[in-house]
């Protein structure tokens, strides 16, 4: 394919922006791409893995004359981190992210951005429970959805670059109000975290007799709770800046284990087998 972007800056080359950089670099649609963060041992890595072509940890200069800016950071950074880039952006520059909440971010850095520049609201639903560029690896986003989330100050032309990026990629790309994207995703992906993370905080600071109960897990137990090995801070944040929605799920989710509870208490084997049937439908159904 031939060069879309001459310039490309990656704020955040983890996981997320390393895996988009890795992708568009195979594909030959990109000429250059910086690499901006904070920790100079994590950007060196990206360097030297052919990541990306430079680094700085200045991310003012590190935009400076980029035609796309991709930013993927832990959430609650993310406005603050368009805020300080804001003034160096060229005319016409396009700045999108991969935050896995939308509407607050979307909000604020529509409003951030300076004349003559364009957000455009992204998630791609692929992932990891590993964090860095090390972790990050071309196909991550092949076959995966990535929802992109405009609204009515949205530039046209903006957001076709953007969605053309991402089938590049390799992902299926789909459009969603931001409000809409932060009630789905707190029940699919955020619940989900919350709940497995509490699940191991439980266990392990289960007392049964003063033994260590987590050195007996076996398979489904590490299945389970797979999720609660992904990075503290990244979930810190996600579950502050879609705290309404998620607040919600979990009382959703506090519902359905206080009914199970009772059916469990009330020795009510048919209750029982009907929870656990439906679930099982409901689990079926998505495979
Ligand atoms: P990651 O692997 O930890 O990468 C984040 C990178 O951002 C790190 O390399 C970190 O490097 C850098 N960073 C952190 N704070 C920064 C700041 N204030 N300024 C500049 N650089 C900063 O995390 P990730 O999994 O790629 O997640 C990134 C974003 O993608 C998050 O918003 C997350 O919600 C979203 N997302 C994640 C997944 C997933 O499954 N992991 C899926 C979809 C979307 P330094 O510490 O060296 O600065």
């Amino acid at each position: 394919m031939s060069v879309i972007i001459e310039r490309l800056a990656i704020i955040g080359v983890g996981l997320i922006g390393g895996s988009f950089a890795r992708a568009l670099r195979e594909a030959g649609v990109v000429k250059t791409i910086v690499g901006i963060g904070r920790s100079s041992a994590n950007l060196e890595e990206a360097l030297s893995l052919g990541i990306v072509d430079e680094i700085t940890s200045d991310a003012v200069a590190g935009v400076s004359g980029a035609q796309m800016v991709f930013i993927s950071v832990p959430v609650c950074s993310i406005p603050s981190v368009v805020a300080e880039i804001a003034p160096a952006l060229s005319c016409g520059c396009i700045v999108t992210d991969g935050g896995s909440v939308k509407a607050s971010i979307v909000m604020e850095c529509e409003r951030l951005m300076p004349p003559g520049c364009f957000f455009v609201g992204g998630h791609p639903i692929a992932g990891t429970e590993h964090s860095g560029a090390a972790a990050s690896f071309a196909t991550l986003y092949k076959g995966k959805r990535c929802i992109l989330t405009p609204t009515e100050r949205t530039d046209a032309a903006a957001l076709e670059l953007v969605n053309r990026l991402w089938l590049i990629t390799g992902a299926e790309v789909c459009s969603m109000e931001p409000g809409h994207h932060d009630r789905i995703f707190a029940e699919i992906s955020h619940l989900p975290h919350v709940v497995a993370y509490a699940l191991v905080h439980a266990v392990g600071t289960a007392d049964v007799e003063g033994e260590n109960v987590l050195s007996y897990t076996a398979g489904g137990f590490r299945d389970f709770t797979r999720i609660a090995s992904s990075d503290p801070v990244m979930w810190r944040d996600i579950a502050l800046m879609n705290r309404q929605a998620l607040l919600k799920s979990i009382d959703g989710f506090s519902a359905s284990l206080a009914e199970l509870r009772q059916r469990i208490d009330n020795s009510d084997p048919d209750g029982l087998a009907e929870f656990f049937t439906i679930a099982k439908q409901f689990r079926d159904g998505i495979l």
